[in-house]
Protein backbone atom coordinates (compact mmCIF):
# COMPACT_ATOMS: atom_id res chain seq x y z
CA UNK A 1 0.00 0.00 0.00
CA UNK A 2 2.99 2.43 1.05
CA UNK A 3 4.47 1.64 -1.96
CA UNK A 4 1.64 2.47 -4.09
CA UNK A 5 1.06 5.47 -2.29
CA UNK A 6 4.87 6.32 -3.38
CA UNK A 7 4.31 5.42 -7.33
CA UNK A 8 1.44 7.57 -7.42
CA UNK A 9 2.93 10.69 -6.01
CA UNK A 10 5.71 10.11 -8.16
CA UNK A 11 3.35 9.77 -11.53
CA UNK A 12 1.54 12.80 -10.17
CA UNK A 13 4.46 15.11 -9.92
CA UNK A 14 5.86 13.66 -13.17
CA UNK A 15 2.93 14.64 -15.32
CA UNK A 16 0.76 17.80 -13.82
CA UNK A 17 -2.77 15.28 -14.24
CA UNK A 18 -2.07 11.62 -13.75
CA UNK A 19 -4.62 9.10 -15.48
CA UNK A 20 -7.43 9.34 -12.79
CA UNK A 21 -8.86 5.16 -12.15
CA UNK A 22 -11.51 6.75 -11.00
CA UNK A 23 -14.14 9.48 -12.85
CA UNK A 24 -13.58 12.71 -11.96
CA UNK A 25 -15.99 15.28 -13.38
CA UNK A 26 -14.19 16.90 -16.99
CA UNK A 27 -14.86 20.59 -16.14
CA UNK A 28 -12.21 19.69 -12.95
CA UNK A 29 -9.74 17.63 -14.81
CA UNK A 30 -9.37 20.57 -16.86
CA UNK A 31 -8.19 23.22 -14.58
CA UNK A 32 -5.10 23.38 -12.88
CA UNK A 33 -4.91 23.34 -8.90
CA UNK A 34 -3.99 26.75 -6.67
CA UNK A 35 -0.29 27.21 -6.74
CA UNK A 36 1.48 28.21 -3.20
CA UNK A 37 4.74 30.32 -3.31
CA UNK A 38 7.06 28.16 -3.17
CA UNK A 39 9.11 26.31 -0.46
CA UNK A 40 11.88 28.17 1.61
CA UNK A 41 15.57 27.85 0.75
CA UNK A 42 18.13 28.44 4.02
CA UNK A 43 20.06 31.19 3.99
CA UNK A 44 17.31 33.08 2.37
CA UNK A 45 14.09 34.81 2.53
CA UNK A 46 10.78 33.75 1.90
CA UNK A 47 8.70 37.13 0.09
CA UNK A 48 6.38 35.08 -1.52
CA UNK A 49 3.05 34.94 -0.10
CA UNK A 50 2.76 37.89 1.89
CA UNK A 51 3.52 36.77 5.18
CA UNK A 52 4.11 38.61 8.45
CA UNK A 53 7.91 38.76 9.35
CA UNK A 54 7.44 38.95 13.15
CA UNK A 55 7.59 36.67 15.41
CA UNK A 56 4.23 35.68 16.96
CA UNK A 57 3.32 37.74 19.82
CA UNK A 58 3.77 35.82 23.36
CA UNK A 59 0.12 35.97 24.53
CA UNK A 60 -0.56 34.67 21.42
CA UNK A 61 1.62 31.94 21.53
CA UNK A 62 0.55 30.90 25.10
CA UNK A 63 -3.14 30.88 23.79
CA UNK A 64 -2.34 28.02 21.25
CA UNK A 65 -0.01 26.11 23.54
CA UNK A 66 -2.87 25.99 26.28
CA UNK A 67 -5.75 25.26 23.65
CA UNK A 68 -6.19 21.27 23.46
CA UNK A 69 -5.59 19.47 20.96
CA UNK A 70 -7.92 16.78 21.64
CA UNK A 71 -11.05 18.30 20.94
CA UNK A 72 -13.22 20.57 19.15
CA UNK A 73 -13.47 24.37 18.65
CA UNK A 74 -16.98 25.10 20.53
CA UNK A 75 -19.68 25.79 18.48
CA UNK A 76 -20.17 29.62 17.55
CA UNK A 77 -17.13 31.22 19.07
CA UNK A 78 -19.58 33.84 20.48
CA UNK A 79 -16.47 35.60 22.44
CA UNK A 80 -14.63 36.08 19.58
CA UNK A 81 -17.58 37.03 17.19
CA UNK A 82 -18.34 39.42 19.37
CA UNK A 83 -14.67 41.18 19.73
CA UNK A 84 -14.76 41.25 16.16
CA UNK A 85 -18.21 43.10 15.65
CA UNK A 86 -16.87 45.43 18.56
CA UNK A 87 -14.68 46.82 15.89
CA UNK A 88 -17.34 47.10 13.26
CA UNK A 89 -19.69 48.82 16.22
CA UNK A 90 -21.94 46.43 16.13
CA UNK A 91 -23.07 45.58 19.90
CA UNK A 92 -22.75 41.52 20.72
CA UNK A 93 -26.21 40.51 19.61
CA UNK A 94 -25.75 41.97 15.92
CA UNK A 95 -22.36 40.72 16.16
CA UNK A 96 -23.67 37.09 16.60
CA UNK A 97 -25.85 37.27 13.40
CA UNK A 98 -23.13 39.72 11.42
CA UNK A 99 -19.81 38.14 12.09
CA UNK A 100 -19.05 34.93 9.95
CA UNK A 101 -15.95 32.97 10.85
CA UNK A 102 -13.66 30.67 8.73
CA UNK A 103 -10.97 28.70 8.32
CA UNK A 104 -9.01 31.25 6.44
CA UNK A 105 -10.98 33.77 4.45
CA UNK A 106 -10.13 31.88 1.57
CA UNK A 107 -12.62 29.11 2.77
CA UNK A 108 -15.38 31.92 3.27
CA UNK A 109 -14.77 32.91 -0.54
CA UNK A 110 -15.51 29.23 -1.54
CA UNK A 111 -18.73 29.31 0.79
CA UNK A 112 -19.88 32.40 -0.70
CA UNK A 113 -19.22 31.77 -4.21
CA UNK A 114 -20.61 28.33 -4.35
CA UNK A 115 -23.44 29.41 -1.95
CA UNK A 116 -24.74 32.12 -5.20
CA UNK A 117 -23.33 30.89 -8.43
CA UNK A 118 -24.36 27.72 -9.94
CA UNK A 119 -24.07 26.01 -13.57
CA UNK A 120 -24.57 29.14 -15.70
CA UNK A 121 -23.92 31.94 -13.55
CA UNK A 122 -21.23 34.13 -13.30
CA UNK A 123 -18.32 35.46 -10.85
CA UNK A 124 -17.07 38.95 -12.18
CA UNK A 125 -13.63 39.80 -10.79
CA UNK A 126 -10.79 41.92 -11.56
CA UNK A 127 -7.34 40.40 -13.23
CA UNK A 128 -4.64 39.98 -12.73
CA UNK A 129 -6.43 39.50 -9.09
CA UNK A 130 -5.82 37.08 -6.29
CA UNK A 131 -4.81 33.63 -7.74
CA UNK A 132 -7.40 32.02 -6.01
CA UNK A 133 -10.50 33.52 -7.51
CA UNK A 134 -10.57 31.99 -10.69
CA UNK A 135 -10.90 28.25 -9.02
CA UNK A 136 -14.16 29.46 -6.62
CA UNK A 137 -16.68 29.04 -9.34
CA UNK A 138 -15.29 25.97 -10.77
CA UNK A 139 -16.67 22.98 -8.00
CA UNK A 140 -20.39 24.54 -8.14
CA UNK A 141 -20.08 25.24 -12.27
CA UNK A 142 -20.33 29.29 -11.90
CA UNK A 143 -18.31 31.14 -14.81
CA UNK A 144 -15.34 33.54 -14.19
CA UNK A 145 -15.81 36.95 -15.95
CA UNK A 146 -12.35 38.32 -15.49
CA UNK A 147 -12.28 41.86 -16.20
CA UNK A 148 -8.81 43.48 -16.70
CA UNK A 149 -6.82 46.33 -14.66
CA UNK A 150 -6.62 49.39 -15.90
CA UNK A 151 -3.07 50.66 -17.01
CA UNK A 152 -2.08 51.65 -13.53
CA UNK A 153 -2.99 48.43 -12.20
CA UNK A 154 -6.56 49.10 -10.48
CA UNK A 155 -9.54 47.96 -10.77
CA UNK A 156 -11.52 49.09 -13.56
CA UNK A 157 -14.97 49.22 -11.85
CA UNK A 158 -16.74 51.11 -14.62
CA UNK A 159 -16.07 47.94 -16.74
CA UNK A 160 -16.77 45.76 -14.43
CA UNK A 161 -19.73 47.21 -13.73
CA UNK A 162 -20.28 47.23 -17.46
CA UNK A 163 -19.35 43.28 -17.04
CA UNK A 164 -22.29 42.79 -14.77
CA UNK A 165 -25.47 40.63 -16.59
CA UNK A 166 -28.36 39.33 -15.72
CA UNK A 167 -26.92 35.98 -14.83
CA UNK A 168 -23.82 37.59 -12.54
CA UNK A 169 -24.70 36.71 -9.05
CA UNK A 170 -21.18 38.20 -7.07
CA UNK A 171 -18.38 40.73 -7.84
CA UNK A 172 -15.71 40.32 -6.15
CA UNK A 173 -13.33 43.12 -4.92
CA UNK A 174 -9.96 43.32 -3.62
CA UNK A 175 -8.70 45.61 -2.07
CA UNK A 176 -6.35 46.21 -1.89
CA UNK A 177 -5.61 44.54 -4.85
CA UNK A 178 -3.50 41.17 -4.51
CA UNK A 179 -0.84 41.10 -6.46
CA UNK A 180 -0.74 44.97 -7.53
CA UNK A 181 -1.34 46.83 -4.89
CA UNK A 182 -3.82 49.91 -5.66
CA UNK A 183 -6.65 50.56 -3.48
CA UNK A 184 -10.16 51.30 -4.46
CA UNK A 185 -11.33 54.19 -3.78
CA UNK A 186 -14.10 55.28 -1.45
CA UNK A 187 -15.84 57.26 -4.29
CA UNK A 188 -15.33 54.76 -6.75
CA UNK A 189 -16.63 52.45 -4.39
CA UNK A 190 -20.01 53.91 -3.68
CA UNK A 191 -20.36 54.96 -7.31
CA UNK A 192 -19.90 51.12 -7.96
CA UNK A 193 -21.93 49.84 -5.24
CA UNK A 194 -24.94 52.11 -6.67
CA UNK A 195 -24.59 50.64 -9.98
CA UNK A 196 -24.58 46.92 -9.29
CA UNK A 197 -28.05 45.24 -8.62
CA UNK A 198 -29.20 45.04 -4.92
CA UNK A 199 -29.41 41.74 -5.11
CA UNK A 200 -25.87 40.42 -6.72
CA UNK A 201 -23.52 39.80 -3.96
CA UNK A 202 -20.47 41.82 -3.88
CA UNK A 203 -17.66 40.45 -1.49
CA UNK A 204 -14.59 43.04 -0.40
CA UNK A 205 -11.79 41.55 0.07
CA UNK A 206 -9.81 43.44 2.28
CA UNK A 207 -6.70 40.79 3.37
CA UNK A 208 -4.29 43.47 3.75
CA UNK A 209 -6.87 46.55 4.95
CA UNK A 210 -4.65 47.19 7.96
CA UNK A 211 -1.82 47.76 5.86
CA UNK A 212 -3.62 50.63 3.99
CA UNK A 213 -2.10 54.09 4.91
CA UNK A 214 -4.12 55.98 1.70
CA UNK A 215 -7.10 57.94 3.88
CA UNK A 216 -9.21 57.75 0.64
CA UNK A 217 -9.40 54.08 0.25
CA UNK A 218 -12.56 52.00 1.28
CA UNK A 219 -13.10 50.73 4.61
CA UNK A 220 -14.89 48.03 4.96
CA UNK A 221 -16.17 49.34 8.91
CA UNK A 222 -17.95 52.05 7.12
CA UNK A 223 -19.56 51.07 3.95
CA UNK A 224 -21.08 47.33 6.08
CA UNK A 225 -23.60 49.90 7.16
CA UNK A 226 -24.78 50.89 4.14
CA UNK A 227 -25.18 47.64 1.57
CA UNK A 228 -27.12 44.29 2.15
CA UNK A 229 -25.37 42.69 -0.53
CA UNK A 230 -21.90 43.61 0.54
CA UNK A 231 -19.92 40.92 2.65
CA UNK A 232 -16.39 42.31 3.96
CA UNK A 233 -13.62 40.19 4.28
CA UNK A 234 -10.84 39.88 6.72
CA UNK A 235 -8.27 37.92 7.93
CA UNK A 236 -6.29 36.80 10.70
CA UNK A 237 -3.51 35.61 8.51
CA UNK A 238 -1.28 38.42 7.01
CA UNK A 239 -1.70 41.31 9.49
CA UNK A 240 -2.28 39.41 12.63
CA UNK A 241 0.45 36.94 11.84
CA UNK A 242 -1.30 33.81 12.29
CA UNK A 243 -1.16 32.09 9.02
CA UNK A 244 -1.07 28.70 9.90
CA UNK A 245 -3.65 28.69 12.03
CA UNK A 246 -6.48 29.46 9.65
CA UNK A 247 -8.67 31.99 10.70
CA UNK A 248 -10.19 34.92 8.93
CA UNK A 249 -14.32 36.23 9.33
CA UNK A 250 -16.72 38.14 7.02
CA UNK A 251 -19.36 40.91 7.93
CA UNK A 252 -23.05 40.89 6.23
CA UNK A 253 -26.40 40.03 6.45
CA UNK A 254 -27.28 37.57 8.60
CA UNK A 255 -28.70 35.45 5.73
CA UNK A 256 -25.75 35.41 3.38
CA UNK A 257 -23.48 33.50 6.41
CA UNK A 258 -26.74 31.54 6.96
CA UNK A 259 -26.13 30.51 3.35
CA UNK A 260 -22.05 30.18 3.55
CA UNK A 261 -22.62 27.69 6.58
CA UNK A 262 -24.51 25.20 4.03
CA UNK A 263 -21.50 25.56 1.90
CA UNK A 264 -18.70 25.80 4.44
CA UNK A 265 -16.97 22.49 5.47
CA UNK A 266 -18.00 21.94 9.49
CA UNK A 267 -15.45 21.46 12.12
CA UNK A 268 -12.62 23.71 10.11
CA UNK A 269 -11.80 26.15 12.83
CA UNK A 270 -9.14 24.79 15.20
CA UNK A 271 -9.54 25.36 19.12
CA UNK A 272 -5.74 27.00 18.47
CA UNK A 273 -7.18 29.59 15.72
CA UNK A 274 -9.80 30.60 18.07
CA UNK A 275 -8.04 31.20 20.89
CA UNK A 276 -5.19 32.83 19.06
CA UNK A 277 -7.76 35.29 17.54
CA UNK A 278 -8.93 36.58 20.93
CA UNK A 279 -5.64 36.71 22.31
CA UNK A 280 -4.59 39.01 19.17
CA UNK A 281 -7.92 41.03 19.45
CA UNK A 282 -6.87 41.81 23.57
CA UNK A 283 -6.32 45.36 23.15
CA UNK A 284 -2.46 45.46 24.60
CA UNK A 285 -1.57 42.77 22.11
CA UNK A 286 -3.94 44.26 19.22
CA UNK A 287 -1.83 47.54 19.80
CA UNK A 288 1.65 46.11 19.72
CA UNK A 289 0.54 43.96 16.33
CA UNK A 290 -0.79 47.16 15.02
CA UNK A 291 2.63 48.82 15.41
CA UNK A 292 4.55 46.29 13.90
CA UNK A 293 2.23 46.50 10.76
CA UNK A 294 2.92 50.33 11.37
CA UNK A 295 6.56 49.30 10.50
CA UNK A 296 5.53 47.10 7.93
CA UNK A 297 4.20 49.51 5.83
CA UNK A 298 7.05 52.14 6.41
CA UNK A 299 9.35 49.53 5.19
CA UNK A 300 6.62 49.46 2.11
CA UNK A 301 7.05 52.74 1.21
CA UNK A 302 10.52 52.71 1.39
CA UNK A 303 11.06 49.59 -0.64
CA UNK A 304 8.76 50.90 -3.58
CA UNK A 305 10.05 54.21 -3.61
CA UNK A 306 13.85 52.78 -4.01
CA UNK A 307 12.50 50.79 -6.45
CA UNK A 308 10.99 53.21 -7.92
CA UNK A 309 14.24 55.22 -7.89
CA UNK A 310 16.03 52.68 -9.93
CA UNK A 311 13.66 52.75 -12.93
CA UNK A 312 10.85 49.99 -12.24
CA UNK A 313 7.54 50.76 -12.34
CA UNK A 314 5.89 50.05 -8.86
CA UNK A 315 2.10 50.84 -8.46
CA UNK A 316 0.42 52.26 -5.20
CA UNK A 317 1.64 49.78 -3.09
CA UNK A 318 -0.80 49.69 0.05
CA UNK A 319 -0.25 45.55 1.07
CA UNK A 320 2.47 44.10 2.72
CA UNK A 321 4.14 43.77 -0.68
CA UNK A 322 4.87 45.58 -3.51
CA UNK A 323 4.80 44.84 -7.52
CA UNK A 324 6.93 45.43 -9.89
CA UNK A 325 5.27 45.77 -13.72
CA UNK A 326 7.52 43.82 -15.76
CA UNK A 327 5.70 42.36 -18.61
CA UNK A 328 7.56 39.33 -20.40
CA UNK A 329 10.83 40.31 -18.04
CA UNK A 330 8.72 38.99 -15.06
CA UNK A 331 9.96 35.16 -14.56
CA UNK A 332 13.83 36.30 -15.71
CA UNK A 333 13.42 38.23 -12.70
CA UNK A 334 11.98 35.49 -10.44
CA UNK A 335 14.33 33.37 -11.80
CA UNK A 336 17.11 35.99 -10.43
CA UNK A 337 15.55 36.47 -7.25
CA UNK A 338 15.20 32.29 -6.70
CA UNK A 339 19.23 31.87 -7.42
CA UNK A 340 20.10 34.00 -4.99
CA UNK A 341 18.24 32.61 -2.26
CA UNK A 342 14.78 34.80 -2.46
CA UNK A 343 11.63 33.36 -3.37
CA UNK A 344 9.43 36.28 -5.11
CA UNK A 345 5.87 35.53 -6.66
CA UNK A 346 6.45 36.34 -10.48
CA UNK A 347 3.47 36.41 -12.96
CA UNK A 348 4.84 35.55 -15.84
CA UNK A 349 4.14 37.96 -18.52
CA UNK A 350 3.26 40.41 -15.98
CA UNK A 351 5.18 41.17 -12.97
CA UNK A 352 6.68 40.08 -10.12
CA UNK A 353 5.26 40.64 -6.54
CA UNK A 354 7.73 41.10 -3.66
CA UNK A 355 6.31 40.64 0.09
CA UNK A 356 7.74 43.33 2.78
CA UNK A 357 10.06 41.08 4.71
CA UNK A 358 12.62 41.08 7.39
CA UNK A 359 14.80 44.11 7.53
CA UNK A 360 17.33 42.24 6.39
CA UNK A 361 15.69 41.39 3.32
CA UNK A 362 15.28 44.40 1.81
CA UNK A 363 19.07 45.95 1.05
CA UNK A 364 19.45 41.98 -1.02
CA UNK A 365 15.86 42.52 -2.58
CA UNK A 366 17.34 46.37 -3.76
CA UNK A 367 20.71 44.92 -4.58
CA UNK A 368 19.48 42.23 -6.83
CA UNK A 369 16.59 44.22 -8.56
CA UNK A 370 19.35 47.21 -9.09
CA UNK A 371 21.82 44.25 -10.87
CA UNK A 372 19.04 42.91 -13.38
CA UNK A 373 18.09 46.36 -14.13
CA UNK A 374 21.38 47.23 -14.96
CA UNK A 375 21.58 43.43 -17.31
CA UNK A 376 18.32 43.55 -18.44
CA UNK A 377 16.96 46.59 -18.24
CA UNK A 378 16.35 48.87 -21.29
C1 LIG B 1 -3.99 36.05 1.64
C2 LIG B 1 -5.29 36.47 1.04
C3 LIG B 1 -6.52 35.99 1.50
C4 LIG B 1 -6.75 35.01 2.54
O1 LIG B 1 -6.06 34.43 3.31
P1 LIG B 1 -6.54 33.41 4.43
O2 LIG B 1 -5.24 32.96 4.95
O3 LIG B 1 -7.33 32.33 3.76
O4 LIG B 1 -7.37 34.19 5.39
C5 LIG B 1 -7.68 36.46 0.93
N1 LIG B 1 -7.65 37.36 -0.03
C6 LIG B 1 -6.51 37.84 -0.50
C7 LIG B 1 -6.56 38.87 -1.56
C8 LIG B 1 -5.30 37.41 0.00
O5 LIG B 1 -4.17 37.89 -0.51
Amino acid sequence: MAEMTGVNIRLAVMSEKSDPPIYIRPEIRAVPAYRQGAVPTTPGFKLSSNENPFPPQPAVVKAVAEAPLSRYAAPAMPALRAAIGAQFGFDDDTSQARVHLGAGSVSILFQLVQAVAGPGDEVVFAWPSFEAYPLLGIASGATSVRVPLTDTAEHDLEAMSAAVTGTTRAVLLCSPNNPTGPIITRDAFREFMASIPSDVLVVLDEAYREFVTDPDAVRGEDEIHRYENLAVLRTFSKAYGLAALRIGYGIGHPAIWEAARVTGIPLSISPQAERAALAALEPETREAILSEVIALADRRDALAADLRSIGYSVPHAQGNYVWLDLGERASALGERFAAEGILVRPFPDLGVRISVGEPESIPEVLRIATDFQAQDGR
